[in-house]
């Protein structure tokens, strides 16, 4: 999506799979980068069905180009990977899936929830955690969820980091941990470019990290 975040997903799956297999190894992959314009603006419309149209042409171009699987590099266009996966026949890995995993084996119950409105407040993320992974999944409140979506979309996706911001967001982790959370989803792909683990006391689930290692794991599984 925003090429920020793709370019998170590039360097962790390149510098895991030099880990794992050493020498010049390097992973091979084929990657569909948007026009995130495009993409921005059709969300703020809610046009979830051209949406749905933009990732499944995408996702049947990676399938045609010889990828064994996909996954999409934003938590927020989940809300269409049901409809991409009728659309091809290779699996995709779903961001909510390899969190909720990794979550479980943590052996944590209640978890926080930071990302865009959509993944906030619609059920297509959390459902999925609780149905699936049986997990208590709390969010900001209304001002507080407004502000985090404001970042992801004014600074982050822009590759622009602010202190203001760091302080904000950690308030607002600071808030959910006060209320009972014992670790926080970043559930937007750029938000790990603001908040690290230092920076505050819950469990940090870095959605990048996670879901770009749990494409290693099957890549060389
Ligand atoms: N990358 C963000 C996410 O993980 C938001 C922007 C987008 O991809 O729609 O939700």
């Amino acid at each position: 999506m925003s090429w920020e975040s793709s370019l998170l997903y590039y360097q962790i799956i390149n510098q895991e799979v030099n880990k794992r297999l050493g020498g010049q190894h390097s992973a091979e992959c084929i990657m569909y980068s948007v026009n995130f314009a495009e993409i921005e603006e059709l969300q703020s419309k809610n046009d979830w069905e051209h949406l749905t149209y933009h990732m499944a042409r995408a996702a049947r171009s990676l399938e045609r180009a010889g990828a064994n699987f996909v996954l999409i590099c934003t938590n927020t266009m989940h809300k269409v990977a049901p409809a991409v996966q009728t659309e091809i026949e290779i699996p995709l890995l779903h961001i909510a899936d390899a969190v909720g995993d990794c979550i479980v084996n943590q052996q944590m119950k209640t978890v926080g929830l930071l990302g865009t409105k959509f993944t906030m407040e619609e059920d297509f993320y959390k459902q999925r955690l609780s149905e699936k992974y049986n997990l208590d999944v709390m969010i900001p409140g209304r001002r507080d969820r407004q502000y985090v979506h404001d970042v992801i979309y004014k600074e982050l996706c822009h590759g622009q980091i602010n202190d203001d911001s760091r302080k904000r967001f950690v308030e607002i982790i600071d808030q959910l941990y006060k209320s009972g959370v014992e670790g926080v989803i970043l559930g937007c792909t750029e938000i790990p470019l603001l908040i690290k683990q230092v920076d505050v006391y819950p469990k940090i689930f870095d959605t990048v990290y996670i879901h770009a290692i749990k494409a290693v794991d099957i890549a060389l599984s």
